[in-house]
């Protein structure tokens, strides 16, 4: 096997502007129906200010997120597992160190470890720095109490856990986008739009069928009808902003939805070949998820 390590920097607020592409890959992939993470990260001495009971609850919240996503691996665990923690033994061990293995942190304020085969992944351990002041908290980073940040463990954790599914820093591959894996902490409290496209480009869809946005209804791609409006009906995923609808022949587009699971629209068709497309927006960009051509006769 062999080991490389990504580590995700300490320093402030990266702002997110303009478009671009999207996520990159470390590399190798998992292969296993079940990804087994030993949630091995002790006391944390009292409820988060989030109200997680311990620093494992935590870490396990940020594994739900992932799963939520992806059809396949899904992420388990062992809460409080006492599974030996070494390197390069197919234990995925998830702790804080003051240290990477008898090596230093390098500044950064947690490392995944890279453990791989021909283009498998088979290992990844998430070391969290000590060096830090850490908590679990959503919002806007925070000032520790003896100066510096105080770090939110999930929002690091939804980083790391995403190296551990195979995504790399977009922002090292010269991408803007709004996203977790970005090499730097920043406001950002959950995983973005891109982040989930970048996993689900890797494991498919949980739930199957879908994108980020689709139609239920019309269920064909190609539709013929003599109707001057059509209902169209649909799902998005919770994270997608805004939903827009547009027909090609129209021009101005249709906003459908803001934060929501459903969306449902009646459009008006022009005679002739209509191409109805369906956008989500991430609060970057507008991306175009489907389409479907309906033919209205005269
Ligand atoms: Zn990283």
């Amino acid at each position: 096997m062999t080991r490389r390590s990504v580590a995700i920097a300490g320093a402030f607020a990266l702002s997110c502007v303009g478009g671009a592409l999207g996520y990159v890959f470390l590399g190798p992939v998992l292969d296993e129906d079940r990804v087994v993470m030993h949630l091995q990260l002790g006391d944390s001495g009292g409820r988060l200010m989030d109200g997680s009971p311990s620093w494992n609850t935590a870490a396990e919240s940020a594994l739900a997120i992932w799963n939520a996503y992806i059809r396949r691996p899904q992420f388990a665990v062992v809460r409080d597992s006492t599974a030996p923690i070494q390197q390069g033994n197919r234990i995925n061990n998830v702790f804080f160190s003051s240290h990477v293995y008898g090596t230093g942190f390098g500044g950064a304020v947690a490392i995944t470890t890279e453990w791989s085969s021909r283009g498998i992944r088979k290992e990844g351990d998430v070391i969290f720095n000590t060096d830090y002041a850490w908590n679990s908290y959503r919002g806007p980073l925070r000032r520790a109490a003896s100066g510096g940040t105080l770090y939110d463990l999930r929002r690091v954790a939804l980083h790391e856990f995403g190296h551990v599914l195979g995504l790399d820093h977009p922002d090292e591959a010269g991408q803007i986008v709004n996203a977790i894996m970005n090499s730097r902490v920043s406001n950002l409290d959950d995983v973005a739009l891109d982040d989930i496209a970048g996993a689900q480009a890797l494991y498919g869809v949980r739930g199957g069928g879908g994108a980020l946005a689709a139609f239920t209804k019309p269920r064909k791609a190609k539709i013929s009808t003599s109707r001057n409006r059509l209902v169209f009906r649909g799902t998005a995923r919770p994270r997608v902003e805004a939903v827009y609808l547009k027909n090609n022949r129209i021009p101005r587009r249709f906003f459908l939805a803001l934060g929501t699971g459903r969306w449902r629209a009646n459009l008006r068709l022009k005679p002739g070949v209509n191409r109805i497309i369906l956008q989500v927006d991430d609060g970057v960009r507008i991306r175009k998820i489907g389409r479907v051509v309906v033919t209205r006769r005269r």
